[in-house]
């Protein structure tokens, strides 16, 4: 793997000075504000561009919904016949895209190349969709009648993303897109530009040579959050798929809802793992340690509750501090490192804040403190911190977006259960037990209240055949594997009457 991002971008054939927006293939300079790339790992400036203004906005739009004109009526296994090439030219680009991930998010190389496998995956399972996306027949009360259903492409779909999955999210939406035959609009984080340039270009590469592909079938917007708005404003776009905070998603709902469009929404976490009396602790140390420092606790299903059996806590907790003092720190591009930076000096900040006010709260803090040698001094380094506290406090309902672990004690299964649903979010949750019954209890209906639930496994990591997302502030959104498709297609119910008389239905009489 290339450690050089400017060699990983010329490799996919982005321009030495790349462009804001891409309507269809057509790269354009934006007019708006400079943005200025910088990189979490060191600090140093990948890119410098001008964002896109809002009339670029209403240009995309407009091309978008003239190229899904055209994509609508390509069969859907032609459309998945150009994801398949997608996959492939990912596949070969695997090691660049990576590169560009972790200069730009800081991830550790083994989850960048885990990200763009995603993917990969994504795409694999959109080609098989291509060929399943079935409506169902219906038995009619009519006699010679038949009721049933069938799934037709939706229009342009924006699709507003987070820093912290800057490749994946976009590919699990514009796969399921493409295949649906929707045409995609991207606005990423402005974080990492970068990455969603790559993804573009690679795009582009495969449009060109694929005869169906209409210009305009992946477009790119980059801007900060007033170019977001826009995107959610307009009225050619039936749905938004908006991926990032709780503040954010509240705001473009609101924007969404007051044109009627459709939103799907996949917001922030505060996943938890209740640990058992009965539970392996060696297995628990070891998921509780990857879910919990994992891409330094910057997943949006980021292990952030300990709810752990009293009578097992002390032995838990000393267990963690012990992997937690010997977790190897640092450039995330070099071999053995498992933590990486935090995006920026404002998560620093946060993070900082928030084990303060943990404090006051009545925590005691165990490492968190930042890493400011010499060699770090230009990324926002910090030592993942492990915080016991007496309960379920203000500071621990809010989703801080660092490594911050809160272990928090209960007596009973009911108590631990009714505390892990006691936060306003409810993305991804976890148990660790060997008893049955208490796996089934947290599984059923009176159990975590979460889109996820996991027995024997930590919230964080899932795999793309499942319909991904979670409930309350979370959002609602599923997206991803299952049956979450259905989402990126309009359904329409049909009644065909092959007969040659005129019954109504709920036998109405309306003869004259
Ligand atoms: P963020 O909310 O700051 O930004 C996300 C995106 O929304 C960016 O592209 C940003 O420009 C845009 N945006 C912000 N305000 C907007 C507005 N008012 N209108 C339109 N667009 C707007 O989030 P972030 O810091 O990039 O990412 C971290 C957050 O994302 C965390 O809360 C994390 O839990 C969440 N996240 C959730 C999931 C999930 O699948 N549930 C996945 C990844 C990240």
């Amino acid at each position: 793997m290339t450690h050089s991002i400017h060699e990983a971008l010329q490799r996919i054939g982005v321009a030495d000075q790349p462009a804001a927006v891409a309507v269809g293939t057509k790269w354009q300079t934006g007019a708006g504000e400079l943005l200025s790339g910088k990189s979490p790992i060191d600090g140093s400036t990948l890119a410098t561009f001008n964002e896109a203004t809002l009339g670029d906005v209403g240009l995309v739009v407009d091309t978008a919904q003239s190229a899904f004109l055209k994509w609508r009526e390509v069969p859907a296994p032609r459309r998945g016949e150009f994801v398949r090439l997608l996959g492939e030219a990912l596949r070969e680009h695997k090691a660049d895209l990576a590169t560009i991930v972790s200069w730009e998010a800081g991830k550790i190389t083994q989850e960048a190349l885990g990200e763009v496998q995603e993917m990969i995956d994504i795409c694999d399972f959109a080609v098989g969709l291509s060929r399943q996306l079935y409506g169902k027949t219906i038995a009619s009360e009519r006699p010679g009648h038949r009721l049933m259903e069938q799934w037709h492409p939706l229009g342009p779909i924006g699709v507003i993303s987070a820093f912290n999955f800057p490749v994946a999210v976009w590919a699990w939406n514009a796969m399921l897109a493409f295949v649906c035959g929707d045409t995609v609009i991207w606005k990423p984080s402005e974080k990492t530009p970068l990455c969603a340039i790559a993804c573009q270009q690679i795009v582009n590469q495969v449009a060109q040579n694929f005869p169906e592909a209409p210009d305009g079938l992946s477009n790119l917007i980059i801007g900060d959050a007033t170019i977001g708005n826009a995107l959610a404003e307009h009225h050619d776009v039936p749905l938004i798929s908006a991926t990032g905070s709780i503040p954010m998603g509240r705001a473009v709902a609101t924007t969404v809802a007051k044109r009627l469009g459709r939103s799907l929404l996949e917001l922030g976490g505060n996943n938890a793992m209740i640990v058992t009396e009965s539970a392996d602790l060696e297995m628990t140390v070891r998921s509780a340690l990857f879910s919990a420092v994992g891409t330094c606790g910057q997943r949006c299903t980021s292990l952030r509750r300990l709810i752990v059996h009293e009578s097992i806590a002390d032995q838990l907790l000393t267990a963690l501090k012990n992997a937690y003092q010997r977790l190897p720190i640092g450039n995330p591009l070099e071999p053995g490192t498992l933590v990486g930076p935090l995006v920026d000096q404002r998560a620093l900040d946060t993070m900082q804040h928030a084990l303060k006010t943990a404090k006051e709260q009545g925590g005691i803090v165990h490492f968190g403190h930042q890493i400011d040698e010499t060699e770090y001094a230009d990324g926002c380094y910090v030592h993942p911190a492990i915080v016991e506290m007496p309960g379920q406090t203000d500071i621990v309902q809010q989703e801080t977006f660092a490594p911050i672990l809160y272990v928090m004690r209960y007596r009973t299964l009911d108590e631990a259960i009714e505390m892990h649903n006691a936060v306003p979010q409810g993305l991804s949750s976890a148990i660790m037990t060997n008893d049955i019954r208490q796996a089934e209890q947290f599984l059923s209906p009176a159990g975590s209240d979460c889109g996820i639930a996991n027995i024997n496994v930590g919230p964080s990591g899932a795999e793309i055949g499942g319909a991904f997302g979670g409930e309350k502030e979370t959002g609602g959104g599923r997206e991803s594997g299952s049956d979450a498709w259905k989402a990126y297609m309009r359904r329409t119910t049909n009644t065909i009457n092959y007969s040659t008389e005129l019954p109504l239905a709920q036998g109405i009489k309306f003869d004259l």
